[in-house]
């Protein structure tokens, strides 16, 4: 990286441009501190402390530095905060850069949003405990197995260590080594602790050698692995079905490059990240693997950040922000359930994760995989048109087949006896069943029998769902804004005690199950149950241990978990999906269906799908049963073909929220009339609106939005960047809150 100072003919630079979070998309001049002027310190990324409007010290950017002189009088920086080499790397920087120009948002907002929080404070750091790891000591390399001839336990932990060389705590977690065997060996003077300043790798048992637990992949993922190259940019989409194996590519490419010395970054959906899938990394390979979700707190988040940065960390899983993790030889990168929604931030940078992934590898000249077995048509498109690399995989990789999907005709969402046969039936075999609704809480709405009176949130339009606390306490919660009240023991509106909950949500499946099923195990997994530490992992332990259970719950369940012993899934609750006002609406119940039916028959036994609909016949519905998503996503591009929607057309949406309906709705008029009359007439932009949001009415507030599409997506981009100058200068009118949404996922 070149030190400014050296730059623009070796003249000390007289004043630096500073990146600061804040709305105005701007850089900010300040004056260097002195010492900071030859200093080989003042490269791009250097974190600085400042003061900026009223706010007496914050953290900001430095972007560049130049011999210009200011015209005004120019305060000077604090202080620099970095002491060794700047925060944000080049490479990383770039990113940002490039994050702020595609969707609009301040520079020093984006750069704010790639470090860890406690970064974003000008506060001194915590201290990172020494890391330590456990080794065999000259006597231990020595042993044979003799030696343990009654310690069973003892025996595997040495074992385990012959193989590995080192072993950290995580480590020794995740192999389910006790503490009781380690002190036993240290004590025999077999192992000892090695505590370093800097641990690196245990690069020789780590690199050199193939990996013995690689699975001898089957042709198709042959194929696929031979196609993915580790040394330059390509973008491959890894299309392949539920349980295909698409996990074993990921680990061998991953082989591949940290054999080469370089790292690999994973990211995962939000609910992904289950202890399971860490384990599978953890358990292949021998060097560390290290995870960045939003269960961590600042301070662990911080560390594993440092570990990447220094090269500690050789692969990384993590959720959206991990994008932004620094390495200093990134190698790959693999997006899994490339599809998922949580990838797109929805609120500040409305970035996504997968894209700027995609960006971030062509930047560093490395290989992405975006993975799923429900590719998002943009994807598709993208793999259709030759852009990205279509590997397929048609097949799964254990001996079962992919399980067909039976419509049961049904008007309500509760159990159908041909559902509850088939439950039993599996039961009674020894396996497991999975009963998927993707509504939490027990019933959606609380309903007067003889007015019809709904409980509806005052505060939003939408309704509240009745939660069950205990057997006799209830709680009517809007999942919108929060509010939770008590219900009301006779209607508000005619004083009836008829009061019903309508419809079904997980807690009222469960009740229906435990009746339906005493002393079979009910799992239910949702976001109400998994709130409390460790439940989930509980949870896994019960259905990893392979007894027979029924697991009720929401999409927390369907995605992206192996569990080899569900053969049935039974899908209650979608109907609502055939009818969004979303244009994305049959694409995201197609993939929701896909992944669902996905979990069952994964391993020994064949899976049965069951799914509980009143719109059997549904034309969208027939094609993804008979022909599967692949077919039916064909169907859907074509349609979006003809509606002129993405990937067909480029989309952004100007989003505003206020108090009052007609002041957004106003705001978003004036913007739709300036963007056509002054700044573009350009045939290739589009205007709709302004509409309505899908739920219109939030926390009192009001959502609208405008929406701009382009053939052409430079003329979009010059639109956005223009309005936001303009709007930016405009006072907007008090209370309204207006952003940019470039490739919006949600309406
Ligand atoms: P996906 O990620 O595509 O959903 P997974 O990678 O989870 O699929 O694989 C599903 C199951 O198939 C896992 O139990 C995995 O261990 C197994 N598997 C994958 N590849 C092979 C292979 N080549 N030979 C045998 N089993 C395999
Ligand atoms: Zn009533
Ligand atoms: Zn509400």
């Amino acid at each position: 990286m070149p030190a400014l100072s050296k730059n623009k003919d070796h003249l000390a630079p007289t004043l630096l441009r500073v990146a600061i979070p804040s709305p105005l998309r701007r850089t900010f001049d300040y004056l260097p501190t002195k010492d900071l002027i030859n200093s080989s310190l003042l490269v791009p990324g250097l974190r600085v402390s400042v003061s900026f409007g009223g706010q007496k010290n914050i953290v900001g950017i430095v972007i560049d530095a130049d011999n210009r002189l200011s015209e005004h009088k120019l305060k000077s920086i604090h202080a620099v905060l970095d002491d060794e080499q700047p925060t944000l790397t080049s490479e990383i920087l770039a990113l940002c850069e490039w994050c702020s120009r595609y969707y609009h948002y301040p520079l020093g907002e984006v750069c704010h949003l790639a470090l860890p929080t406690l970064l974003r404070k000008p506060s001194p750091l915590p201290i990172k405990e020494k890391s330590f790891t456990w080794q065999l000591t000259t006597q231990g390399r020595q042993c044979n197995a003799q030696n343990f001839s009654r310690a069973k336990k003892q025996l595997a932990a040495w074992e385990a260590f012959v193989e590995r060389g080192a072993l950290s705590p995580e480590h020794i977690k995740v192999l389910d080594i006790s503490r009781t065997s380690i002190n036993a060996l240290i004590e025999k003077g077999i192992l000892e602790k090695i505590t370093d300043e800097k641990p690196t790798p245990n690069t020789k048992t780590a690199f050199d050698t193939e990996n013995p637990k690689a699975l001898t992949l089957n042709s198709e993922q042959k194929h696929a692995l031979d196609n993915i190259h580790t040394d330059t940019f390509n973008c491959y989409l890894l299309d392949g079905v539920t349980g295909s194996g698409k996990t074993e590519i990921y680990l061998q490419t991953i082989q591949k490059v940290i054999n080469k010395g370089q790292q690999a970054l994973v990211l995962v959906p939000e609910i992904g990240l289950t202890p399971q899938t860490v384990s599978r990394f953890q358990q292949r390979f021998n060097v560390p693997v290290a995870t960045l979700h939003s269960g961590m707190n600042d301070k662990q988040r911080l560390f594993t950040w440092q570990d990447a940065k220094a090269g500690q960390t050789p692969i990384i899983i993590g959720t959206r922000s991990s994008v932004f993790t620094p390495f200093p030889n990134l190698g790959l990168i693999i997006v899994d359930e490339e599809h998922d929604l949580s990838y797109k931030q929805q609120d500040g940078v409305r970035y996504s994760a997968r894209d700027t992934a995609i960006v971030r590898a062509q930047q560093q000249n490395i290989p992405i995989i975006l993975g799923s077995a429900t590719p998002a048509l943009e994807t598709l498109h993208n793999a259709i048109s030759g852009r990205f690399t279509h590997l397929h995989l048609t097949q799964r990789a254990t001996t079962s087949q992919l399980p067909n999907i039976h419509c049961i005709p049904s008007s309500d969402d509760s159990l159908s006896p041909q559902v509850v046969n088939a439950i039993r039936q599996t039961l009674a075999k020894q396996q497991q069943a999975l009963v998927f609704i993707n509504r939490r809480g027990f019933a959606p709405t609380l309903i007067c029998q003889d007015c019809h009176w709904v409980s509806e949130c005052q505060n939003c339009d939408s309704r509240m769902t009745l939660h069950k606390l205990s057997p006799t306490r209830q709680i009517l919660h809007c999942h919108q804004c929060d509010t939770k009240n008590t219900p009301p023991s006779k209607c508000p509106k005619c004083h009836s005690k008829r009061l019903q909950p309508l419809g079904q949500g997980t807690q009222r499946s469960e009740e229906e199950l435990r009746a339906l099923f005493p002393g079979t195990p009910i799992l239910r997994i949702d976001r109400d149950s998994m709130s409390r530490k460790g439940e989930l992992a509980n949870a896994l332990e019960i259905i990893n241990s392979e007894q027979p259970c029924i697991l009720v719950g929401t999409q927390m369940l369907a995605k992206g978990h192996h569990f080899a012993n569900v053969s049935l899934a039974v899908i209650l609750g979608i109907d609502s999906g055939f009818f969004s006002s979303d244009f994305r609406g049959s694409e995201r119940m197609g993939q929701l269906l896909t992944q669902v039916a996905g979990r069952a028959g994964r391993e020994k036994h064949q899976g049965t799908v069951l799914l509980q609909t009143e719109f059997a016949d549904h034309p969208l519905l027939q094609k993804l049963i008979h022909h599967g998503y692949s077919a039916l996503s064909q169907q859907l591009l074509s349609e979006r073909r003809l509606c002129d929607t993405p990937p067909y057309r480029h989309m952004a949406f100007i989003r505003c929220h206020a108090f009052q309906a007609n002041s957004a709705i106003q705001f978003l008029q004036q913007t739709r009339q300036h963007c056509e009359n002054t700044l573009s007439s350009s045939p290739s932009l589009q205007y709709l609106g302004p509409l309505a949001s899908t739920i219109e009415k939030r926390n009192n507030r009001y959502y609208y939005y405008l929406q701009i599409k382009a053939t052409k997506r430079s003329d979009l981009h010059y639109v956005l960047k223009t309005l936001c100058l303009i709007l930016e200068k405009q006072r907007a009118p008090k209370g309204l809150h207006w952003l940019i949404d470039v490739d919006p996922q949600e309406t």
